[in-house]
Parts: structure tokens; sequence; C-alpha cells
């Protein structure tokens, strides 16, 4: 994948002057991040990393990815209906992993109760890598999909506009004009809007569950501001204030201070650092109510990375989306070679597979958020010690993709620009909307491309690994 930049890479007092000129722009469009020092404050704040170029991104991949965004959707929401799916998939899991447990227990208990939401939103973002095949052609291949606090739509929205204007600077208004407009923030929030508008009470408001130390408060205010425009209202509060101010009258009806909650979006609760024992009651009291939780739990339970493997076994597809022979050929071609680790022959295989050739596979707990993963040496240790172990089945292993690198250069406050190899990873935000058994919405809302260095296995970019890219389509 030739990127164009090359001589551009090189010339270093122009990188410099470049590289100033595009952390301007960026502070000035709203590419920021609260720094690490004051993560609950916005009086000093910086920009957020990104790459000095948009990178090259196969247009056909780019189409493929937002192909499929809509069956992603359709996938999420059947998996998250089907309870028989959901406890024999996590059986294993939840027997060795507490926090899946946690999710779990709390699931069983809204069912048991029986289901108050009767209107279900998914906001959701579907990774890719771009698999270099040994004869030379890229193949889009899905590494998660993230059903909960799917971020940086609202950063996303803002970088175009730095990429142009440092295209614009060289001269390079052909090139400048190939970046893809973008705004994911817009199509999350149109998301939001119809749940809340199909809850059905003009004066119930949108309840944002965040965390008060929250570098990435601007990607969640792009989407807050959107709403406003809509006169829908957003309040922010954490776990704690769910607690001490959080009711369900006779109906589930939920109420914060006082006041209705229609739609209930989290932007926390996906790490188990996230609970305290308080935090889990506020979660299943936000459970059963009525409000429109983004996402229930059972959809949170669809995103986890043994679900995943257990949808690419044979005939999984087709039995979640019958009738629907198209949609699964085309959610199929981007699944890479996903393997359980329960206790039993296959997992055995699996394991000696991955021992024999650690370079290939990436072991994978139940985690999300970045850093989690297991590669190479680490992961034989892992796997050696794990392999009599009940525990194995609280992990999966995935083939690992190995994207061709290329040169771009990475800017990030207090570090000099610097020019490396490194490799991308796309996403595509998705929104439905199911209203009882209707689905009322489902379409893919815009991207998001990261990028990192090659030596870094893992990691995004909350997790200071990667940085905030546009795709440059050839
Ligand atoms: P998380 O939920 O922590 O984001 P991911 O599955 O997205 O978990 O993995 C984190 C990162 O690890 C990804 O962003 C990607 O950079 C890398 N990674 C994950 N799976 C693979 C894979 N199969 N091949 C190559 N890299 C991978
Ligand atoms: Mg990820």
């Amino acid at each position: 994948m030739a990127t164009g930049w090359g001589s551009l890479l090189q010339d270093e007092q122009q990188l410099e002057e470049l590289a100033r000129q595009a952390v301007d722009r960026a502070l000035a469009e709203g590419v920021l991040l609260r720094t690490s020092q004051a993560p609950s404050s916005s009086h000093v704040v910086s920009y957020a990393p990104f790459t000095l170029f948009p990178s090259p991104v196969p247009s056909a991949l780019l189409e493929q990815a937002y192909a499929v965004q809509a069956d992603f959707n359709l996938l999420v929401d059947a998996v998250s209906q089907n309870a028989v799916f959901l406890e024999q998939t996590l059986s294993s899991t939840i027997k060795r992993d507490s926090f899946t447990a946690h999710l779990f227990d709390i699931h069983k208990q809204v069912l048991k109760e029986g289901i108050a939401q009767t209107v279900f939103l998914g906001l959701n973002r579907s990774d890719y890598m771009f698999q270099c095949n040994p004869d030379g052609t890229t193949a889009l291949k899905q590494i998660e999909i993230n059903t909960i606090s799917a971020s940086f739509g609202g950063l996303a929205s803002r970088t175009p506009a730095v990429h142009r204007h440092v295209l614009s600077v060289l001269g390079k208004t052909k090139e400048a004009a190939k970046i893809l407009s973008n705004n994911p923030s817009k199509g999350l929030a149109m998301g939001i809007a119809k749940a809340w508008e199909l809850y059905g009470s003009a004066n119930a408001q949108v309840l944002l569950i965040a965390q008060e130390k929250e570098r990435n408060i601007f990607d969640q205010r792009a989407i807050e501001n959107e709403l406003l425009a809509r006169n829908i209202h957003v309040i922010r509060r954490r776990f704690e204030d769910v607690s001490e101010k959080g009711s369900l009258d006779q109906d589930r009806r939920l109420f914060m201070d006082g006041q209705e909650v229609a739609v209930v979006y989290f932007r926390d609760g996906y790490m188990p650092g996230h609970y305290s024992l308080q935090n889990w009651e506020a979660r299943l009291l936000l459970e059963r109510s009525c409000a429109v939780k983004c996402p229930d739990i059972a959809t949170q339970l669809a995103g986890t990375k043994k679900v995943q493997q257990e949808l690419s076994r044979a005939g999984m597809l087709e039995s979640l989306l019958p009738g629907q022979p198209e949609a699964v050929a085309r959610l199929r071609a981007t699944f890479a070679g996903l393997y359980s680790l329960d206790l039993g022959e296959e997992g055995d295989q699996a394991i000696t597979k991955a021992i024999a050739a650690p370079s290939c596979f990436v072991l994978k707990p139940q985690r999300e958020g970045g850093g989690n993963n297991l590669y190479g040496e680490e992961m034989v240790q892992a796997l050696e010690r794990l392999r009599d172990s009940e525990e194995r089945a609280s992990y999966i292993l995935m083939e690992k993709i190995e994207p061709e690198p290329f040169r771009n250069c990475l800017l990030r406050p207090g570090s000099p620009a610097r020019v490396i190899q490194c490799i991308s990873e796309l996403g595509i935000f998705g929104v439905y909307v199911r209203e009882g058994k209707t689905l009322v919405m489902n379409k893919h809302v815009g991207h998001l491309l990261r990028t990192k260095a090659i030596e870094h296995a893992d990691g995004g970019v909350a997790a200071g690994v990667a940085v905030l890219d546009n795709p440059y389509p050839v």
C-alpha cells in the first residue's frame, strides 16, 4: 500500500512546521482530551494525539466495512434477544471470569423479573484490521465489536478538517478533497434521540453514566451537544449518584434527582475496575428499569469476546439470522480464525497450535479497553500455565492479523513528532433502534481510524498507544 507521503516524511524542517500548524488546527477544531494530570478538570486541556497525515486505506475494504455494518447491528440485536444462546455460550466462561459472571447474574435477574424495557438502542463500533495476504491482496478482518461505550465518534467528527488543513498547506488540494467527511457523533445522537422519542415522555431526560475522572469528555460532549440541539437534555451522573439519588416507581420508571429518565447511555461500566459493590447495585437498578439502556445488559454480553468466538462456529450465524444468507456471507467474510479454549480436545488442539506458532495468535481474556491481550512469549507462558486449568475457558484464542505497515508521523502532546512504521485499525459506528419486535432504525453513521506504531501489539487511543487518524482511500 503506497502512501504517497514518502518524500514529505523525510523533510524534518517541513514536518516540524506542518506539525505546529496541524496541532493548532486540532486545538481549534476541538480535537481535545483532558490531561492525565487533571482528568476531572477542563481548565487546562490538550489535543488528542493524531497522525500528521491521513493513512492509506483500500477503498474496497472501507466500502465493505460500511456495507456489513447493518448486518452486525442485526446480529448483535439477535444475540441479545437469545437468552439460550447467551447462556450456552457463556456457561464455561462465567465459571472462571467473575466480571462476566456478575454481568450475567444481572441479566438472569432481569429476565426472571421480566424485562420492563420496550425500546432498545444499540450504538456499537465494529473494528477491523487489513490482513495482508501472501499473494499481496488485502482482506478486511474484524478485531472485535464494541457494544458498550464505543468511543471517539465525537473527536472523529473533527479530525477530517485537520488533515484537510495539512494537505492544503502543502498545496495538495486534490488530495485534501479525498478526505471523507465524517460525523459519527451526529448519527449516534440521532439514535439516542429516536429511542428518547419512542420512550414517549416529553420531559424525560437522557442519563449519561460517566466517571468524574474522564479525559475523553469532549468526545462525550459532542453527543450531548447534538442532543441539546434537538432539545433533549442530558444529565451526567456517576454510578455512585445513581445509588444515592436514583429510584424506580411502581411501573419501574427510572428517576434521577426526581426527574424521569428515558435513556441511559453508558460511558462507564465496561471494566471490572468500574464497579464497587455499590456500583453493581446501581447497575442492577438501571437494568430493572423501563428506561432504554444503551446498552442493556444482554447487549453488553453480546459484545464479549467469547460470544465473538462462538459466532464463528459453522452454522451459528445461519441459526441466529435465519433466511438471511447474504447477510451471513457478508459477516462471515470478515471473521478471522477464532478458537475456544474450553476444556476438551478442541481447546487442547488450539493451545498446541498457538504454542507451536506464537506469532500467529493472540490470547484474549473477557476484557475491554485495551492492554489486556497476550502475545508471543507471554502468550505461550500463559497457555502453558492454563493448559490443565478450567481457567482457560475465560480466554479465547484468535488468529493474529498482520497488516502491511506504512510510514506516518505521530503527534502527541509533550513529545517530538515521530516518523515511524505504523498499522491502522478501522472502526465503523452502527446504530439501531428496536421497539418491541420492530426494528425502526438500522444504519452505519461514520468511521474511526486509529493508527499505532507496529511495535505495540495492543492498545487503543485511551490506552495511550494508538492515535486518531483519517482514511486516505487508495
Ligand atoms: P479491547 O476490547 O481491549 O479493545 P481488542 O480485541 O480490540 O480488545 O484488542 C485490543 C487491541 O489489540 C486492538 O486494538 C488491536 O490493536 C490488537 N489486536 C486485537 N486482536 C488482534 C488480532 N487478532 N490481530 C492483531 N492485533 C490484534
Ligand atoms: Mg478494541
